[in-house]
């Protein structure tokens, strides 16, 4: 894939980027580990400042960042500055609570003194997707920064923009240079990285093949990592639900990030007692959204990123209704400039159509009727991931019982799957490993050492 920004919403190219060569891949990853042997002594306070003047940053040029988001992918630019903005809170979340979260702790055993340090490992590897080409950098840089490893960033293909805008946000935040750089390369260069002996681990937001490809890689030189992967996450709606609340959450839980989120709602899975009342209020509010420029203010749903993950996803459907899913809104690509797909419901969905199996990376909402609750979990854990699920019942000590037999990483009981600096962020089964945000996060990356003194 070539290196290069086209504006998902005009097909046009913005920017073509010259790869660097393996030597100057080599030469970066030899000046990050030397920078890692000072920056792993700077103090807690120090580092601190540093991530505090990035929060600064973000915050002062939200608007700036936010058209670079949106000129790249296509995302509604009130949504890309909310992005910047959630960057910042990162940053001051980690700045604010790593030294607590990284103090020593000590343990009684038979030893004088025996305690756990949280020492950093080196050079950590981000290969990152271009949904959240912000949000996905700055929520593993972070902790990284901060526990006292430094980072180096392959971003994806066409969000090099926003890869080298925050290379310059950490420098002119006072890092010092090399703790933070970004890697001009395509997908074919990854396993060259992973292989120098500098590069100690590595974290991947990215699809399920990628996880496969990178983890294989990392496991024949034995290195750790954290696999943020693909997510096809349940909405469950219950008989006890708000139903307007529920249609209206279900709306913007999947078409945010013009339906293109990992954490996104894609399977609307509803009881048959409630399900036509839902059914006609979901179709009814997929119709009212505002579709268009998505540097306009009013924009509801721009773009999907690129041409071929358009395609992708029309392929997706196509099949899907050719096995006998029955489309109640949209189902097409939009007659205009730029790469728009209509708002999307399908029903009558089954096993064996992508819309019931795969990941379905864009505004379109598979809506599953099931006879009762019990059904509806077993049709919720009726997936290869298990990223994040959302059930909706006003009756929430069994929202508690059954939140227990979801097979996810996290589920929100009414209201939509969202990230948190101070919650733990991560998947199970195909959805990949490891924990991102919260001290979970920050501990993902650092060697847990034992000293015992006599
Ligand atoms: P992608 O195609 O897997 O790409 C992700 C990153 O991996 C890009 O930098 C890409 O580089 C690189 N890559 C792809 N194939 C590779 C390979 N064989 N070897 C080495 N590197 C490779 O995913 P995407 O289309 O950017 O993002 C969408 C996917 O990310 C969805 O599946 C979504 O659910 C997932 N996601 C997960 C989370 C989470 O937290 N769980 C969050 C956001 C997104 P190139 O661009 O150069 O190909």
């Amino acid at each position: 894939m070539p290196i290069q920004t086209i504006n998902p919403a005009t097909g046009k190219v913005e920017k073509t980027f010259k790869e660097i060569s393996l030597d100057e891949i080599y030469d970066t990853a030899e000046k990050a580990d030397a920078t890692f042997r000072t920056w792993k002594e700077i103090s807690f306070v120090e580092r601190s400042r540093l991530m505090k003047n990035a929060a600064n940053i973000l915050r002062e040029k939200k608007n700036e960042y936010g058209k670079i988001l949106t000129l790249e992918m296509g995302k509604p630019i009130t949504q890309a500055i909310a992005e910047v903005e959630k960057c910042a809170w990162v940053c001051e979340y980690y700045a604010e609570n790593a030294e607590r979260i990284l103090a020593e702790e000590i343990v009684q055993t038979d030893a004088s003194q025996s305690y756990v340090r949280f020492d950093p490992v080196g050079i950590v590897l981000a290969v990152m997707p271009w949904n959240f080409p912000f949000w996905q950098v700055f929520r593993f840089a972070a902790p990284a920064l901060m526990a006292g490893n430094v980072g180096l960033l392959k971003h994806a293909s066409n969000v090099q923009m926003s890869a080298l805008a925050i290379e310059e946000i950490f420098l002119k935040a006072g890092f010092p240079k090399n703790v933070f750089k970004t890697l001009l390369i395509g997908s074919s260069a990854v396993e060259c990285v992973i292989n120098h002996p500098k590069v100690k681990a590595v974290t991947l937001t990215g699809s399920e093949p990628a996880g496969k490809k990178i983890a294989e890689a990392c496991g024949k030189v034995l290195k750790k990592t954290v696999m943020e992967l693909g997510g096809s996450d349940p909405f469950i709606v219950l008989e006890e639900a708000d139903i307007e609340a529920a249609a209206k959450t279900a709306v913007t839980a999947r078409l945010i990030n013009n339906g293109q989120s990992c954490i996104a709602a894609k399977r609307f899975i509803v009881v048959e007692k409630i399900y036509d009342q839902f059914e006609k209020k979901f179709v009814e509010l997929m119709n009212k959204v505002v579709i268009g420029d998505p540097m306009d203010q009013q924009t509801e749903l721009g773009p999907i990123a690129r041409e071929d993950l358009l395609l992708e996803l029309d392929q997706q459907v196509k099949q899907s209704v050719a096995k006998g899913a029955q489309i109640l809104c949209g189902g097409n690509r939009l007659n205009r400039e730029g790469f728009y797909y209509a708002p999307t419901i399908l029903a009558n969905l089954k096993k064996g159509m992508p819309a019931y199996d795969d990941e379905i990376f864009g505004p379109v909402a598979s809506l599953i009727k099931v006879k009762e609750e019990s059904e509806a979990i077993t049709v919720a854990n009726d997936s290869l991931f298990g990223l994040g699920a959302s059930l909706w019942t006003n009756d929430i000590e069994k929202a508690k019982q059954l939140a227990s037999k979801i097979e996810s990483g996290s589920v929100f009981i009414n209201g939509m799957v969202k990230s948190d600096p101070r919650l733990p962020f991560g998947g199970i089964k195909n959805s990949g490993y490891g924990r991102e945000l919260s001290h979970y996060g920050i501990k993902e990356f650092v060697n847990i050492k034992t000293v015992w003194i006599k």
